[in-house]
C-alpha cells in the first residue's frame, strides 16, 4: 500500500513537474515576444522594421518569412526603399489589381496548413518548390482594408497545422499592420518636408543634405561623384508668350524627362526657380558627361504639348566631380575625413554653377565641364 502511495506521488510529481517547466517556457515565450512586440511598435523607419520582421521574427522558429504589400498609387515601396536605396529579401510590393486577383478571399483571421502553400505559391521561388511543409498565412488589415499580407514558412510540416492556436498569430498581424502603417506615414511626412510641391522633384533641402551624405560615403569608398547644375534658356520667354501656367507645366515634363535619363538612386532636385541639379554618386566624368549629353538632346528634341501649345526648350548643363577637387587624399580618421570633406559640398556646387555660367555665355544647350581643379 505504502508502496503504491509513493509510486504515485512521484508520477504526481513529475506531472508538476513537468507542468512547471511548461508554464516556465511558455512565460519566457510570451516575454520574449513582448519584447520583439515592443521593439517592432518602437522601431525608428523601414530599415529597422523589416530587418524585425523578415529576419529577428526567424528566432520563433520560423524558417523564412515572406512580406507582400499592397501599393496602391505606386507609392508605398518608394516610400519605403527608395530614401534608403536598400531592398530587402522577403519584400515584395502588389499593385491593387494585382492584390485583388492574388488576394481575392482573404479572411480577417491567419489561416495554417501546408494547403495555403499552394495558395501563395506566387510568394516562393521555383528554387524553393517542395522546400517549406507548412506555413502561416497573417492577413494585415487596416479597418476594412488589406494592407498586405504575410507569411511564415516552416519546413516542418507539423509547425504550422490547422489546429494551432491563432490568438497569439492575430495578435502578431495586428501589431505588424499597425507597425507598417505607422511607417508609411512616418516615411509620407519625411517625403513631403523633401519633396518640391511642383515637379515632385527632390527640393533643395534634400539636396543639399544629401549631397553631404554621398560625398561623405564616395571619399569613404573612394568612387567619384558628379554634380549636374540645369538651368532652363531663356525660360522667361515661355513664361512671357504663354504664361506662367503653361512654364508650371514644362518645368514638371522636364523633371520626368531628366528622371527617365538617370538611375533611380541618383537625385534630381529642384534647385530654385528653374533650376535644377542631379547628382550622380558612384560616377565618373566620363559617363556623367555622357550621361548631361544624353538629358540635354532629349530636352532639345522633344516637343511639348500643353494646354493646345506645341513648344520647344533647351537646357544648359554645368558638370563638376569630385575627383576635379583638390582634397586631402589617404584621410585616415572619421575627425580627418570631416574635415577634409566640410567644404567638398559647396566646392562642387560652386564648380558646377562655373561651368554652367560658362555654358550659358558661349551660347546655351550645351554641356560644360569645369576641367580646371582648383
Ligand atoms: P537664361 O537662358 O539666361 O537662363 O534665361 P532665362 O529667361 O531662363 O533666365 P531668367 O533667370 O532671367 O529667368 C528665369 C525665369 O524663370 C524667371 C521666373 O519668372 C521664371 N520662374 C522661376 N520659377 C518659376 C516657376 O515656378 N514657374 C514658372 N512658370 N516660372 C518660373
Ligand atoms: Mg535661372
Ligand atoms: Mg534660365
Amino acid at each position: 500500500m505504502e508502496e503504491q502511495r509513493l509510486e504515485e506521488n512521484r508520477v504526481l510529481r513529475e506531472r508538476l513537474d513537468r507542468l512547471l517547466k511548461e508554464a516556465r517556457r511558455n512565460e519566457q515565450t510570451q516575454s520574449t515576444f513582448d519584447d520583439f512586440s515592443l521593439s517592432v511598435v518602437a522601431a525608428q523607419g523601414p530599415k529597422e522594421l523589416f530587418q524585425l520582421l523578415l529576419e529577428e521574427q526567424k528566432k520563433f522558429r520560423i524558417d523564412e518569412i515572406r512580406l507582400c504589400l499592397v501599393d496602391r498609387y505606386h507609392e508605398v515601396e518608394r516610400l519605403l526603399t527608395e530614401s534608403y536605396q536598400h531592398s530587402y529579401p522577403g519584400l515584395s510590393f502588389i499593385d491593387t489589381e494585382t492584390c485583388n486577383l492574388l488576394t481575392a478571399d482573404i479572411p480577417d483571421y491567419p489561416i495554417l496548413g501546408s494547403r495555403i502553400l499552394s495558395k501563395y505559391q506566387w510568394l516562393i521561388s521555383v528554387e524553393e518548390t517542395g522546400k517549406y511543409k507548412s506555413a502561416a498565412m497573417l492577413p494585415l488589415k487596416r479597418g476594412s482594408e488589406t494592407i498586405g499580407i504575410q507569411l511564415l514558412l516552416s519546413e516542418d510540416e507539423n509547425r504550422y497545422t490547422k489546429d494551432y492556436g491563432t490568438t497569439f498569430l492575430r495578435k502578431l498581424a495586428a501589431m505588424t499592420a499597425i507597425s507598417i502603417e505607422n511607417c508609411i506615414n512616418r516615411q509620407r511626412i519625411l517625403a513631403l518636408g523633401y519633396q518640391d510641391g511642383l515637379t515632385n522633384a527632390y527640393n533643395r533641402r534634400y539636396f543639399d543634405e544629401h549631397l553631404k551624405h554621398e560625398i561623405d560615403r564616395c571619399v569613404r569608398n573612394k568612387t567619384d561623384l558628379v554634380c549636374l547644375f540645369i538651368d532652363v534658356d531663356f525660360f522667361k520667354r515661355i513664361n512671357d508668350n504663354y504664361g506662367h501656367q503653361v512654364g508650371d507645366a514644362v518645368l514638371v515634363r522636364l523633371v520626368t524627362l531628366m528622371q527617365e535619363q538617370v538611375r533611380s538612386s541618383d537625385i534630381v532636385a529642384r534647385y530654385g526657380g528653374e533650376e535644377f541639379a542631379i547628382i550622380l554618386p558612384d560616377t565618373g566624368i566620363q559617363i556623367a558627361h555622357e550621361i548631361a549629353e544624353r538629358i540635354r538632346s532629349r530636352v532639345a528634341s522633344q516637343k511639348l504639348i500643353i494646354n493646345d501649345n506645341t513648344l520647344h526648350t533647351t537646357i544648359s548643363i554645368g558638370l563638376a566631380s569630385l575627383s576635379q577637387l583638390k582634397y586631402q587624399a589617404g584621410i585616415q580618421t572619421k575627425a580627418q575625413r570631416q574635415k577634409a570633406t566640410d567644404n567638398l559640398d559647396q566646392l562642387l556646387l560652386q564648380k558646377a554653377d562655373e561651368a554652367l555660367y560658362q555654358a550659358k555665355q558661349t551660347g546655351r544647350n550645351q554641356v560644360v565641364i569645369k576641367k580646371k581643379a582648383s
